[in-house]
């Protein structure tokens, strides 16, 4: 029986005729589901009592709030309990006129990057695409305004979970409402999907985690980059450009001593020259298992002129939320953020953390 947060409009509809109810009630299901965030179908109060108390228990596919903290620059970041009892990770985050959510792709990665927390702690399984919408619905509602934007870059590589990401960006787009330049994929890449993913013409933000322009580096920093070498990544990338007419970006954490150097910002200029691109330098948060630094201030500026000088257009992208463990890198795994052994105490005494109910 699928959750009915997987169901688009029509399929509502046939739905609800199953069950012999009229046509319309489909769209007042859909309208419940996605945008006032019903939570059961006796929440829906439009619904004929007898026929809501008959399926109260109906599955619709919504998780339940395990924790929550604010960081100071009130970034969010929940832990999110799905059906089966896995707990994942989502981070809202936002600002005067943006509200964006991160959302996982995965319970977990496989893909082990070495300065990433989530790669440390293994991997459990793919979300399906409802579980993946219902992290925008929950943020949404929690925060009380309209999810303006959503970028795949909680745990997980959405890549590896293809078919449940596109399923769920069209989901986010058609039936939340989501304008499709505000959907961003980030990639850290996987051999042929690249290509398959632009088979979808989405007219999505896509964006590729480079991190080196060299490959030696570039596969100690993320081990699966071994099968897919940085000449063929970008073919791909190319090939992304040519068929979707979108411009891409590239991803690369600045890690001191390590990818920061002068003479690698000339190697990543001349890569990527004549690209179609955008990089977003990023600099690297702290996690716990890992013997990274963030460069001072003067590495990391020199390092974007560099690339401007070389015409890359670029931009420094300090994340948010580093305070409640709610930066790019720093989401968890299940076992990892609820096993008290390895859970690590708050970094700031000033943050919030709320225990909601569901
Ligand atoms: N698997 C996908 C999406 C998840 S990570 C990918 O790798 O692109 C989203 C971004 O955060 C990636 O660019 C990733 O490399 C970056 N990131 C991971 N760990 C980080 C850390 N400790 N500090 C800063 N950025 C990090």
């Amino acid at each position: 029986m699928l959750p009915l947060l997987s169901l688009s409009l029509d399929e509502l509809t046939a739905w609800v005729q199953t069950q012999d109810q009229p046509a319309y009630r489909g769209k007042q299901l859909h309208q419940w589901l996605y945008q006032k965030g019903a939570r059961s179908l006796l929440d829906i109060t439009v619904f004929p009592k007898a026929w809501r108390e008959k399926l109260a228990d109906y599955p619709i596919g919504r998780s339940t709030i395990a924790d929550c903290r604010i960081a100071p620059d009130e970034t969010r970041k929940y832990l999110l309990t799905l059906a089966d009892g896995l707990i994942i990770e989502t981070v809202g985050i936002p600002t005067e006129k943006r509200l964006t959510v991160c959302v996982s792709s995965q319970v977990g990665c496989p893909m082990a990057c070495d300065f990433c927390a989530t790669g440390k702690g293994g991997y459990t399984r793919n979300l399906a695409p409802h579980e993946i919408v219902d992290q925008v619905l929950t943020v949404q509602q929690d925060f009380g305004r309209r999810v303006s934007h959503v970028v795949y870059m909680g745990m997980g590589e959405p890549l590896l979970n293809l078919k449940a990401v596109v399923r769920s960006l069209q989901q986010l787009n058609q039936d939340v409402g989501i304008g499709g330049r505000s959907l961003t994929v980030s990639t850290v890449g996987v051999p042929r999907r690249i290509k398959e993913l632009a088979e979808h013409h989405l007219q999505i933000t896509f964006a590729v985690s480079l991190h080196a322009a060299d490959q030696t580096l570039r596969e100690q920093l993320i081990p699966t980059a071994k099968n897919y070498p940085i000449p063929k990544l970008l073919e791909d990338c190319r090939y992304y450009v040519k068929t979707t007419k979108r411009r891409l970006t590239f991803e690369y954490i600045l890690l001191a001593g390590v990818n920061d150097r002068p003479e690698q910002a000339q190697a990543l200029a001349k890569q990527l020259k004549g690209f179609q691109a955008h990089v977003n330098l990023i600099p690297y948060n702290p996690i716990t298992d890992a013997d990274y630094r963030r460069p001072q201030i003067k590495q990391i500026k020199q390092f974007s002129d560099i690339l401007h000088k070389h015409h890359i257009e670029n931009s420094i992208r300090y994340s948010r939320g580093l305070e409640a463990n709610a930066a790019c890198g720093q989401l968890r795994t299940q076992q990892a953020a609820t096993n008290p052994a390895v859970q690590t105490p708050d970094p700031l005494p000033s943050l919030r953390k709320i225990n909601q109910p569901s």
